[in-house]
């Protein structure tokens, strides 16, 4: 068997059309155009990366787009002081703060003064618990990337077994959630898992997210499982993720490369949350 190539750049390049349509209905109709505020704290090289994808983005789909940006050596006050100027600002449907944040900071303190329905993350405690209820809400969105991944290429998630390798607030345990409410059966591995090679070799769907290179081997993986590579590694210059692409490819039914796979739907499913917002703020 060689495994069929889901293709996150075409699966979010037809997302991302869907958006432009309905931005334009939004502007035309109501004269609301979604607003993205970004904050970033220090000058970490891969977060202004990101950043500036999300600008672009922004800037294709004729999102308004704010980006905020403090030393180092910034202060939890006043990033929460922005946060709450945001939060009133009509123009902002979305508030972004890119992670991680320099260490002296309190994550969880500043991701709670989000206004929860400004919070296109996902990560605002209570749409975090939401989630965990099956109540509507914004679900962070590399999970939410997965699953719309699985849905638009027919991948029925129903009465699957997924073994998922990350408890991570902004991927395992959201999509252990997601995936509940989907219907699949859940098992999620880390670092104190016994014997997580048993446990990956009976999965259906196979989520790494671990962040090494060359995780996943072939001798871990069922005959004709979906994997789903989400790490984002660098080696010797070139990004891969943690999924020995090439031999496990010849075992399974459906694999995500890196470049190219989870990663191009996390950052369409951040723009699909703000157009969200916007319409919601609609009903206010
Ligand atoms: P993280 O917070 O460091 O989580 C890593 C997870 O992997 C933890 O749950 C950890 O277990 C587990 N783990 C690490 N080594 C392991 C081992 N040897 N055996 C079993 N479990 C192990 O990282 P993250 O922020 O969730 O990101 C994970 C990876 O996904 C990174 O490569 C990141 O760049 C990538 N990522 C990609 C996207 C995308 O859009 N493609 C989005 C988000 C993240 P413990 O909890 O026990 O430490």
């Amino acid at each position: 068997m060689v495994a069929e190539i889901l293709d996150g750049k075409q699966i979010a390049s037809s997302i991302e059309n869907e958006i432009i349509e309905e931005t334009k209905e939004l502007i035309e109709k109501y004269g609301v155009t979604p607003g993205l505020a970004v904050i970033l704290v220090g000058s970490d090289p891969g977060s202004q990366v990101y950043v500036n994808i999300k600008k672009k983005t922004s800037s294709r789909l004729s999102f308004h787009f704010e980006d905020y940006l403090f030393p180092d050596t910034a202060k939890e006050e006043e990033i929460i002081e922005l946060i709450q100027r945001l939060n009133k600002d009509d123009k902002i449907h979305g508030i972004l703060v890119q992670l991680p944040l320099p260490k002296h900071l309190d994550e969880n303190r500043i991701l709670s003064a989000i206004s929860p329905e400004k919070d296109v993350d996902g990560l605002h405690p209570l749409n975090m618990g939401k989630l965990l209820l099956k109540q509507e809400g914004f679900i962070p969105n590399t999970p939410a990337g997965i699953l719309e991944m699985l849905k638009r290429s027919n991948i029925e998630v129903r009465g699957k077994d997924v073994v998922i390798v990350n408890r991570s607030k902004i991927v395992g345990r959201p999509l252990m959630a997601l995936l509940i409410n989907n219907d699949a059966t859940v098992t999620v591995c880390h670092t104190k898992t016994k014997d997580i090679k048993l446990h990956m070799s009976r999965a259906d769907i196979l989520v790494a997210a671990v962040g090494i290179p060359n995780f996943v081997t072939a001798d871990m993986v069922k005959e004709g499982a979906i994997v789903i590579d989400v790490g984002i590694n660098r080696v010797e210059g070139k990004l891969c993720g943690d999924v020995d692409f090439e031999n496990v490819r010849k075992k399974a039914s459906y694999i995500t490369p890196v470049p190219g796979g989870v990663g191009p739907l996390t950052a369409i499913m951040l723009m699909r949350n703000v157009l969200l917002a916007a319409k919601l703020s609609l009903k206010k």
